[in-house]
């Protein structure tokens, strides 16, 4: 049983240890095979936004697979459920008449925005826009690419300077940088940097892979809540809550313009780009937030976490605890090489937990948490920081 080769791992240690096993899930907790249940600290991979097992985002799925599980959208070709989430996420998107492209996941939509980018100006006679930037600590790194100074608008203009803006095609920014160890923006950033873009001709890509669909916290999107309008902005994880793997690259209407103007070929797309299963999960995922009020929710845990965590930002293993923008957060270890251990002494306190970054012991949990479970979380926490 050890022929799976697991991602962002140490296999050595997997082979040693065994493998972590979640057999079952229902809201803000997983179980392991034996029964074991556990807090889930970080919604899966920053996904689960609804929380795990709802039965009515499977019997959406399973009644769309008996129709047909997927077609194609390429060329004409499309399906009803597609379409419908195609209108519906326009009718979401920061930028009103937005276009959207479907992918398989986030990477997938970085990389549509990428190529989506640079055709664009080849389109309008700049094919000399071709440079990618992108924010240090983020989670892109992409060829022709140069990075900037994560939490510094000046340090993008000075790169524009060195490389003259002629020759940058987009800006990649997460709001607030996830994966990379959670930093949220310094405050004024995400204007500026937004205004930088506006000023040189440079497209502004968000990218809302974790951010998106409510994590950011009382909006569908940053984008949406710091007015960003973004020319260009990917999308995956939240769209579906997990339940099936999906993606989705939202083009503002002077992006998509020489695409629909007719004569243009873009020959670019995926197998599975809008999948019919996968776009039935998406709309029953988006009636439970609606329904739920979960954009609300996460803006509850946006304080919830912000003050419920900061005790342990006292912990002498703490350097500090990040948190205040969105229903995410993360406590930095001092020692990085800590993470492996803490995050099996977590699961001995019933905590599923992981370490993002250097260290960075990723908080993102269900919007369906409650605040007592964030003092749940909060107990096996200090707990396991006391263990390791
Ligand atoms: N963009 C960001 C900001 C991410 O955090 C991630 C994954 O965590 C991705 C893109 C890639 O997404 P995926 O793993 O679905 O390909």
């Amino acid at each position: 049983m050890n022929a799976l080769w697991h991602g962002f791992a140490d296999m050595g240690a997997v082979e040693r240890d065994g493998a972590f096993v979640i057999a079952r899930g229902d809201g803000a907790y997983v179980f392991d095979r034996a029964g074991n249940r556990y807090l889930d600290a970080t919604a899966g991979l920053w996904f689960a936004n609804v929380g795990h097992g709802r039965g009515e985002i499977a019997d959406a799925v399973a009644a769309q697979l008996r129709r047909i599980a997927h077609y194609s959208n390429f060329g004409d070709i499309t399906e009803p459920a597609t379409q419908e989430l195609a209108e519906r996420l326009a009718g979401l998107a920061p930028v009103p008449g937005s276009k959207i492209f479907f992918t398989s996941g986030g990477s997938d939509s970085v990389d549509t925005a990428a190529k989506l980018a640079r055709r664009y100006w080849h389109e309008l006679g700049r094919p000399g826009k071709t440079i990618l930037v992108g924010r240090r600590m983020a989670y892109h790194g992409m060829p022709a690419a140069r990075t900037v100074a994560w939490d510094d608008a000046k340090a993008l203009l000075a790169l524009i300077e060195e490389v003259g803006a002629e020759r940058i095609a987009a800006f990649f920014c997460e709001p607030v940088i996830g994966a990379g160890g959670v930093y949220p923006p310094p405050e004024g950033y995400l204007a500026e940097v937004r205004r930088i873009c506006r000023d040189h001709d440079i497209l502004f890509v968000a990218d809302e892979v974790v951010t998106g669909f409510g994590r950011i916290g009382g909006a569908w999107f940053a984008s949406s809540r710091f007015a960003l309008e973004p020319d260009l902005m990917t999308t995956a994880k939240g769209l579906t809550s997990g339940y099936l793997p999906m993606g989705a690259v939202f083009a503002a209407p002077q992006v998509a313009e020489p695409f629909f103007a007719g004569g243009v070929w873009w020959r670019h797309g995926y197998t599975y780009g809008g999948h019919a299963g996968a776009a039935a999960a998406a709309l029953a995922n988006l009636d439970i937030v609606e329904r739920e009020g979960l954009l609300d929710a996460a803006l509850r845990l946006e304080s919830s976490l912000h003050d419920q965590l900061s005790v342990l930002a006292a912990h002498p293993r703490v350097a500090e605890v990040r948190s205040g923008l969105g229903a995410v957060a993360a406590i930095q270890l001092a020692d990085p090489a800590e993470g492996p251990a803490l995050v099996k002494a977590l699961r001995a306190h019933g905590i599923s937990g992981r370490a993002a970054g250097q260290g960075a012991m990723q908080v993102s949990p269900a919007f369906v948490m409650t605040d007592e479970q964030v003092a749940e979380l909060v107990d096996g926490f200090s707990r396991a920081l006391n263990d390791v």
